[in-house]
């Protein structure tokens, strides 16, 4: 349930939680790095379990358990963040908001307040549901930020990367939803599908998409266009090819009308 890992995304140690213990997720990305996902909610997870499991790693990493240097002797490696993600969409699980409570106060207690980040990582397909928008506050309070995927500027784009056509207007009042409560950054998600990149025309709805959900009061952190650096486990991934690092900037640039601080991670 809680396990180190080295991120690209953290920039160093990521202590990782997960609570789709069967790798469950209501999307079915075609980029997806979970073996074995599954269509479906996964079920409930042992709270006290999971405080004691997380107790425990971050004990260990504090203590340098796993430290920077390939004979374990260099310097110990500094825990980047918390971030609950896991096997699968984390919001489905009907914990969410109480693993949020455990890790926010764990951080807390184990004095990271300042140097780790609490971070969800999430589809932001069901910030409407109450209990999930409470987790989401609950992780606002705490300081921490919300990861929210952006991957298409259509439902049928979206589709084609995520496996479902959610509306634009879900998404853009669910990015509304998630600002209010959280710092969050929008992460978007390009690559190439049988040789062909995103289309200008997808790039331009999906900057649009983006202006509507401020238009409506959205005030995301930041936008994050991320390039395919991970195999997908999934069974389109023959079909998958990463974009070029200039193609990624040139990207991000068409998202600088938002006025919003852009990131690009290749
Ligand atoms: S939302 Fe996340 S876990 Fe779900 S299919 Fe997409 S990448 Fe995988």
């Amino acid at each position: 349930m809680v396990y180190p890992v080295m991120s690209r995304r953290a920039g160093g140690l990521s202590i990782g939680v997960n609570l789709n213990l069967g790798q469950e997720c209501n999307w079915a990305c075609v980029y997806c790095e979970v073996e074995g996902l599954v269509r479906g909610a996964p079920g409930p997870v042992d709270l006290a379990r999971l405080e004691h499991e997380l107790d425990a790693v971050l004990t260990e990493a504090s203590s340098g358990r796993w430290s920077t240097g390939t004979t374990g002797e260099g310097p110990r490696a500094e825990i980047k963040d918390i971030s609950i993600a896991g096997d699968g969409e984390p919001t489905l699980s009907p914990q969410f908001d109480g693993a949020v409570d455990i890790c926010a106060r764990l951080r807390q207690q184990h004095g990271l307040e300042g140097s780790a980040r609490l971070v969800v990582i999430t589809n932001g397909s069901r910030l409407h549901v109450p209990e999930v928008e409470a987790g989401v506050r609950r992780l606002g309070e705490a300081g921490g930020s919300l990861w929210f995927k952006l991957d298409g500027g259509t439902p049928a784009a979206r589709e084609e990367v995520n496996a479902v056509a959610i509306p634009d207007e879900r998404v853009e009042a669910n990015l509304v939803l998630a600002t209010a409560a959280c710092e969050t950054w929008v992460q978007c998600m390009v690559l190439s599908i049988d040789g062909q990149g995103p289309t200008e025309y997808e790039l331009d709805r999906r900057v649009r998409l983006l202006e509507r959900a401020c238009e409506a009061g959205a005030r995301p952190a930041g936008v994050v266009i991320y390039g395919l650096a991970r195999p997908s486990q999934q069974p389109g991934a023959h079909r998958l090819s990463p974009l070029a690092g200039d193609r990624l900037k040139a990207i991000a640039a068409r998202f600088e009308g938002l006025h919003l601080p852009l990131q690009v991670v290749e």
